[in-house]
């Protein structure tokens, strides 16, 4: 059974312009899929309608058999939960330390106010810690999300979305603001977690070199529409 199933999806912002003009896309359990094509293409009014930060105009999406266009304040906060996100700049409380800025991806809600530290169980901590030192941020822990670098403050995006245990993981062009380096470091991150938990994950790349090497399978826009789906292996120079 698909995690996600996307049919006929289409999206008219308030300017006139369709950002998405039909989109089917289904997507399995566990499947780490790359959405890629040029600016201005779709991919991120694409990855903010499947949690409803950006409304639909028409077309349906299904995330684990609920209609998520069509779900009402209960069903959004559930299905929300169900999908960690990580945005290009990174969104963290910055006055916040990192480990809170993680917890609060437990929460399933994005920003929080400081000092709360005392509020989350002794699990939960430990949860955020280990997965902090995962991704090589043992040093950072205690430390305020905007001491860090780039990278690292994308690690600790990856990690808030993880911690949330979703089943699906959006990343809208996560390594678009960071060096080569920091870019690895933060698609292993990603792409290793999701491996070992079986989450399912949709990022959004506008480099191909990156999709093929982290994606099995690769989608392809242009315009709002679908121009390719397929192993990343079968992808052509011309799309
Ligand atoms: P990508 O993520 O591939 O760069 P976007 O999803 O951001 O593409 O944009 C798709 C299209 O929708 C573009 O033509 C863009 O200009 C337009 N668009 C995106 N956001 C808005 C908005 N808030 N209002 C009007 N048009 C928008
Ligand atoms: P993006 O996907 O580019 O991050 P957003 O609309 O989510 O787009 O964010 C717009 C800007 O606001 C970004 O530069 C981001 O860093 C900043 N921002 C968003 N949320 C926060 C936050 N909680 N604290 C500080 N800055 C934030």
């Amino acid at each position: 059974k698909p995690i996600l199933e996307i049919k006929g999806l289409r999206k008219q912002y308030a300017t006139g312009t369709w950002g998405l003009n039909g989109i089917d896309l289904t997507v399995q359990p566990g499947e780490f899929v790359a959405v890629i094509g040029p600016s201005g293409a779709g991919k991120s009014t694409l990855l903010r309608c499947m949690n409803r930060l950006i409304e639909p105009t028409e077309g349906t999406v299904t995330f684990l058999g609920e209609d998520v266009v069509h779900a009402g304040k209960k069903g959004l906060r559930r299905i929300r939960a169900g999908m960690g996100m990580i945005f290009q700049h990174y969104n963290l409380v910055y006055r916040s330390s990192v480990l809170e800025n993680v917890l609060h991806g437990r929460l399933g809600y994005m920003g929080s106010v400081a000092g709360m530290l005392s509020r989350y169980r002794e699990a939960d901590k430990e949860e955020a810690i280990a997965l902090l030192k995962k991704v090589g941020l043992e040093n950072e822990i205690y430390k305020r999300a905007d001491e860090l670098s780039g990278g690292q403050k994308q690690r600790v995006g990856v990690c808030r979305a993880l911690a949330q245990k979703p089943s699906l993981i959006l990343a809208d062009e996560p390594i678009a603001s960071l060096d080569p380096k920091s870019s690895k470091t933060v698609m292993d991150a990603i792409h290793t977690n999701c491996r070992e938990q079986g989450i399912a994950c949709l990022v959004n790349l506008h480099q191909v070199d990156y999709a093929k090497a982290y994606a099995s399978r690769i989608v392809g826009i242009k315009a709002g529409r679908i121009v390719f789906d397929g192993p990343s292996e079968h992808l052509t120079n011309d799309i």
